[in-house]
């Protein structure tokens, strides 16, 4: 006897012939080689200096995917037929930051050296986690060139707390893996920053652009000038992007969530700017917290930021 109307339990309560669904683009890894976009989770907030719930990010910024559709209308681009390798997530220790750092910078090391053609999506986590994604990419890259989107300089001295997130980008100038003149600094705000970080960022030249520098012109004249400086300089650009750039409007999810920052509209077209250079070798998404989030918006947000990224990486 058949019953044509009971549908298998979690499958989509409706569907529509012509509609594709973006998670459908995830496709779990096999051990083949991949050659092309890959999804790596990083679920580490311990190191979080603020309580942060970030490690659950990975998988429900994978959820929010299942939001969108893949069609591109702006660009009249359709992803259907892209495949987004899901490598799973990297396994935490349960109480030892040092040794889940550790294990974070060895697999992206190995990952990057055993997939050449591969551009890495890691799914954060706290900010902490990109001194090891960066590490582990330089380690197949050479001279890395770093562009990170945050309300904050994420430089702060190692004595007072170790390798927290207010700390990932001074670990990297500290260990010589990537040059102050190397890291880009874009959407510093005020009140959630001090002058001694800004001077540390200006002594190892590092260039940073507040918000009020964001604001007085477009994104894109703004990016011209970054890439410009970069490009010649470095073999592969990392772009990390930490959601608490974007005002508290548009990313209630992050653990220091404030106003003054970025517009979600200038996030993505600086991000469709960024997948269109072809330097631009891999990416981050930190600092979202869907157990403080409404309504998803933060993961919705994130997803919303690596549909376009892929989008502008392909067309
Ligand atoms: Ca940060």
């Amino acid at each position: 006897m058949e019953f044509p109307h009971l549908k298998p339990a979690g499958e989509a309560l409706f569907r529509d012939q012509f509609v594709v669904k973006a998670h459908e683009l995830l496709r779990p890894w096999k051990g083949e080689e991949v050659e092309g976009f890959s999804l790596v989770g990083v679920p580490l907030s311990k190191s979080s200096i603020s309580h942060s719930g970030a490690s659950f990010a990975p998988d429900s910024i994978r959820d929010a995917f299942s939001y969108y559709t893949t069609y591109a209308v702006e660009e009249d681009l359709d992803l259907r037929s892209l495949r987004v390798t899901d490598l799973g997530n990297i396994r935490m220790h349960p109480t030892d930051i040092l040794l889940s750092q550790r294990r974070i910078e060895e697999t992206v090391s190995a990952l990057v050296k055993a997939h050449r053609q591969m551009i890495p999506i890691f799914l954060g986590g706290d900010h902490s986690i990109s001194t090891s994604t960066i590490k582990g990419f330089a380690s197949g890259w050479g001279q890395v060139g770093v562009i990170q989107f945050d309300a904050h300089h994420d430089l702060r001295n190692l004595d007072d707390g170790g390798p927290t997130n207010g700390t990932p980008f001074r670990r990297l100038l500290e260990s010589g893996t990537i040059e102050g003149k190397h890291l880009i600094q874009i959407g510093i705000r005020n009140f959630a920053n001090s002058r001694p970080y800004r001077e540390y960022a200006e002594a190892k030249g590092v260039s940073f652009y507040t918000m009020k520098e964001v604001r007085a012109r477009p994104i894109g004249v703004l990016l011209d000038e970054v890439i410009r400086s970069l490009r010649s300089e470095v073999d592969a650009i990392y772009l990390s992007l930490d959601m608490d750039v974007l005002d508290q409007a548009f990313a209630p999810g992050c653990p220091a969530i404030g106003p003054g920052g970025m517009e979600m509209g200038t996030l993505i077209e600086a991000v469709s700017y960024l997948g269109k250079e072809e330097k631009v070798k891999a990416v981050d998404i930190v600092e979202v917290d869907p157990t403080k989030d409404i309504r998803d918006m933060t993961s919705r947000a994130a997803a919303y930021l690596l549909l376009t990224f892929l989008s502008s990486k392909t067309s």
